[in-house]
């Protein structure tokens, strides 16, 4: 069976030319799939009893089932979805107010990166996800909104590394984009990444307003190195080189996201060093204060501090912005609730 939202709008048309069925019918099956998402090929109601049987024959609508499902008190839900062949992956919906509606997707069954603060690479990457399994992630957090409310922006920071797996997310991103799919444009879409530099370049040939943010945690190569493994293969020098092409072709300002971790990376003598290394560079800085992971020997910062090193970064010029965190209570950090769900015999919903 094929899955239908792995299908590109130009697959889907031509399987339908393919049965002599007219080219409207198309925009019919899309509304039902991205407008009001239906559970079944039978709930397709304007589409003749015929053609409706033929999808169902050849397609599955959905391949995901829900394993959990849990929301906080601030409005964020968070799934985890069981895949086809059993594996999971999670995604967030993030609600700021009634026309921001944020979505948290994943690109592959775990993390090759191996961050050592983060709960996702723990285990190693297991697979890619298809381009349906991303836009069912989409469907399935849009579905938990109530009808006539719409998503509004995409944030790439789920699990797995989204430029290790450009060819599954891309086409998902161009659906999501599309009028008659989700109309959520390019600039309210972001891609973070570890930083890969030939994906970076890659991304910036396709040449979208894909906003993009690199997750670079540390000024140095030393301490870099120590954080983020995968900087040992290519230097900070190359990715900040990789960043200015990014900006230089696409005209966006590049975000770099810092994890502050205390005692580790968040001295003042580490924004000092930031701020000499991003210097010139129209940049934005995330400071995302650390969510801890179980098992893992890292600390939050004080408030005192993560604004101290806000200072510093200000001080020498720079753009700061804090990550508000969402969602604690329900693991909504990357890779935590399916590691949560994976030591406990039944995940449970909670309110
Ligand atoms: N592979 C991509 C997406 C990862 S998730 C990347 O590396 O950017 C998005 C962000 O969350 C990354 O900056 C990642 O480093 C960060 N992150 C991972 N674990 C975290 C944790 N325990 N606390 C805070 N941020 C974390």
């Amino acid at each position: 069976m094929l899955h239908l939202l792995d299908q590109t709008p130009e697959q889907l048309d031509a399987w339908l030319a393919e049965r002599q069925v007219p080219k409207y019918r198309a925009r019919q099956v899309r509304r039902w799939l991205f407008g009001d998402t239906v559970d079944g090929f039978d709930r397709m109601t304007d589409l003749s009893k015929p053609l409706r049987s033929q999808l169902a024959e050849e397609f599955s609508l959905w391949t995901t089932e829900v394993a959990a499902h849990r929301k906080s008190a601030d409005g964020t839900e968070k799934l985890l979805l069981q895949l086809a062949d059993g594996q999971r992956v999670e995604c967030v919906l993030l609600r700021d107010d009634k026309e921001h509606h944020t979505v948290c997707l994943s690109t592959q069954v775990g993390c090759a990166m191996g961050c050592a603060f983060c709960a996702s690479g723990l285990d190693g990457v297991v697979r890619n996800l298809t381009t349906g399994e991303i836009v069912e992630q989409m469907l399935r957090l849009k579905r938990l909104l109530p009808s006539g409310e719409r998503l509004s922006h995409i944030v790439v920071m789920g699990m797995g590394e989204p430029l290790a797996n450009l060819d599954r997310l891309l086409p998902a991103l161009e659906v999501a984009g599309q009028p008659d799919g989700l109309g959520i444009s390019a600039r309210r879409i972001t891609i973070s990444t570890v930083g890969l530099p030939k994906g970076i370049r890659r991304l910036a040939d396709v040449d979208c307003q894909y906003h993009l943010a690199v997750s670079l945690h540390a000024p140095n190569d030393e301490l870099r190195n120590r954080l983020v493994p995968a900087n040992r293969k290519t230097g900070i020098a190359a990715v900040l080189e990789a960043a200015d092409y990014y900006f230089e072709k696409t005209g966006r300002r590049v975000m770099f996201e810092y994890v502050l971790l205390a005692g580790v990376n968040d001295q003042p003598e580490h924004a000092r060093e930031l701020v000499a290394l991003l210097h010139g560079r129209p940049a934005l800085v995330n400071l995302i204060p650390y969510n801890p992971v179980a098992g893992l020997p890292f600390h939050t910062p004080k408030s005192a501090a993560t604004a101290r090193f806000a200072e510093v970064l200000e001080h020498g010029g720079l753009s700061v912005a804090i990550r508000y965190r969402k969602g604690d209570r329900i693991d909504a950090a990357c890779g935590q609730l399916r590691r949560v769900a994976a030591n406990s015999v039944s995940p449970s919903s909670e309110k």
